[in-house]
């Protein structure tokens, strides 16, 4: 098996409205809008990054701007919730931001932890999650939420799945993937160093609903790996697996393969770099919207199709101001 895979590199969801998106990331949770670009496979739609300042791997929650998709549904073969870590004591904090912003969020116990639950604009399950971790963010020095109480990245996703047998043996046998605590229907795995950002949570749901490639829907994660040869090695291990992957595909900002997982979930292993900053500078990020160079012929009738979007400025600490 290569060397573990280090932890969440992105996640990737839906949105039905690119708008309301970037006020909710960029507005309420204070990430940073790091990236207007396409999606490259149809690429006539948005694909929006947000993150820290720079969108470091294990920072960069992702989305897809696509409005004529079917209504949520979400259910089994889907990741049903993303997690961020906050700082361990800024759980207060971000009840009463989320109270003052009419956003409503309620507090659960996840493995003796106590979380704050709340839903993005689309209907996407969030988790805050109060741990110390590891993970190297660049602190966004103008967003609106102080840096000590800030967004640290993941923590960790949640995949529900109707039979967990054929995932977890995936997971633990062939992704390095270590098993933990169980509650309930839920049981944690943990890679890399362990803790936030490389924390997966397998719930099994044989009763279903079957979740449906729809808005507010996650549509896949994305684990690292620091450069192509490590990303090769796990290629040939999860073809050696049995795993239908993908072909390496340069995704501009990363490069990639994508596979399903036996419960049905899109997995993609993405390389750290070379990052954000490859087409703007750091203080430019997400100002205009970035093409990879083999996408620069379609600019003109991108920046006809595509709708505006107003990445918000009238930010002040602590608060919204909208
Ligand atoms: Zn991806």
């Amino acid at each position: 098996m290569p060397a573990s895979i280090p932890g969440i590199h992105h996640v990737t969801c839906i949105t039905g409205d690119v708008q309301k998106n970037v006020d909710f990331y960029v507005s309420v949770l204070g990430l940073r809008f790091v990236k207007k670009s396409i999606n490259q496979d149809l690429p006539d739609t948005y694909h929006l990054y947000f993150g820290d300042h720079v969108g470091s791997p294990g920072t960069a929650m992702t989305f897809f701007g696509w409005p004529t998709w079917p209504r949520r549904n979400a259910g089994s073969g889907q990741i049903t919730t993303v997690a961020f870590t906050v700082p361990e004591d800024s759980l207060d904090f971000w009840r009463s931001r989320l109270k003052k912003l009419g956003v409503e969020a309620t507090r659960t116990s996840r493995f003796d932890t106590e979380v704050l639950v709340l839903q993005d604009a689309d209907g996407i399950e969030l988790e805050l999650v109060p741990r110390a971790t590891s993970l190297h963010t660049v602190p966004w020095p103008n967003g609106p939420v102080p840096a000590e109480h800030a967004i640290r990245g993941f923590h960790s996703v949640t995949m529900t799945v109707a039979e967990a047998g054929a995932t977890i043996e995936l997971l633990t046998k062939t992704m390095g993937f270590r098993r933990g605590a169980r509650e309930g229907s839920r049981t944690r795995f943990e890679t890399g160093g362990g803790g936030p950002d490389s924390t997966l949570d397998v719930v099994e749901s044989p009763e279903g609903p079957v979740g449906e490639e729809s808005i507010g829907t996650v549509h896949h994660v994305a684990w690292r790996v620091p450069d192509d040869e490590r990303q090769k090695e796990w290629r040939e291990s999860l073809l050696a697996a049995g795993r239908n992957v993908t072909p390496v595909i340069d995704r501009w900002y990363f490069k990639s393969i994508y596979y399903r997982e036996p419960g049905g979930i899109l997995f993609e292993i993405a390389t750290d770099g070379p990052g954000f900053t490859i087409d703007e500078k750091p203080e430019a990020l997400g100002s205009s919207l970035s093409l990879p160079p083999w996408f620069q012929v379609r600019r003109d009738r991108l920046d006809q199709v595509l709708t505006p979007i107003v990445v918000p400025t009238d930010l002040i600490q602590g608060r919204v101001s909208s």
